[in-house]
């Protein structure tokens, strides 16, 4: 039964709905976590960029800042080299990996919207790490086909990581399987969809979430039978699936 405090908390702290960068129980865990550990670590090129990106309109799409330094931190674990990323919105996460990345790193990636992109880019520039990164604008799918006919791209990428078209997330899978290598890691992003994984048939959800939640659902439920991979779900985020490709 929810107690007064519970009551409070949801009022106050809680995450009512889609927008907030975390899963967390309350506003102030996830403060913390970005006070004590996270802001005070962040590039300042990182800082700059969330802070040009938190005036577009569509904000909501941001990687969150602690979700950066994960990135960060799981491309140095692997030794990422070539890597991979589809759906860049600002770049964001595109800026954490190509400053994770050794000088000689790189990073293939994609994005519709080439306009969001070059609103980074200055930032991305500056922190002069743009020489590894090839962009390419329009949808990823065909891009990811062209990449299968080659036999030398298969087995070639470190790490991918999966931010776009939550629809297409099992398209991309099919493809993407082949082209990290045995050992690489693919990250699929918002696997836990603002929670509404796990919400009732009736609960009020926006139109977005509710229409992608369904794909969100097969993905998840694809994913955590996949042979040829080893997966784990964190609520770092908007929760992320990391998958190591084990064959
Ligand atoms: N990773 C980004 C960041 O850190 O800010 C956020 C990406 S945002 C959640 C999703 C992006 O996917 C949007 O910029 C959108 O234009 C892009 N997108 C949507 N459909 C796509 C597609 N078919 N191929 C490539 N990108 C796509
Ligand atoms: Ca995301």
């Amino acid at each position: 039964m929810a107690t007064n405090e519970d009551q409070k908390q949801t009022e106050s702290g809680r995450h009512a709905e889609v927008g907030h960068k975390s899963l967390l129980q309350s506003d102030a865990l996830f403060q913390y976590i970005l006070e004590t550990s996270v802001f005070p670590r962040e590039h300042e090129a990182m800082k700059e960029l969330r802070e040009v990106t938190a005036k577009h309109p569509w904000n909501i799409m941001t990687t969150s800042a602690d979700e950066g330094q994960f990135l960060s931190m799981l491309l140095k674990l692997i030794n990422a080299k070539n890597t991979m990323e589809i759906g860049v919105y600002t770049g964001y996460s595109l800026l954490a990996t190509a400053l994770a990345l050794p000088e000689d790193g790189k990073i293939l990636a994609m994005d519709i919207n080439k306009e969001n992109y070059e609103l980074g880019l200055p930032v991305i520039k500056k922190a002069g790490v743009d020489h590894k990164i090839d962009f390419r604008e329009g949808p990823a799918l065909p891009v990811l086909d062209e990449l299968i006919k080659d036999e030398k791209n298969h087995g070639s990428y470190d790490f991918i990581f999966v931010d776009a078209d939550k629809d297409n997330y099992l398209n991309y899978h099919k493809r993407l399987i082949d082209l990290v290598k045995v050992g690489g890691v693919i990250g699929y992003d918002n696997t836990l969809w603002n929670g509404s994984v796990v919400a009732p048939p009736d609960a009020p959800l926006r139109k977005y979430v509710r229409y992608y939640r369904d794909f969100v659902l097969e993905l998840n439920k694809a994913l955590a039978v996949d042979p040829r991979i080893e997966i784990c779900m964190l609520p770092v985020g908007d929760g992320i699936t990391i998958c190591r490709r084990i064959k």
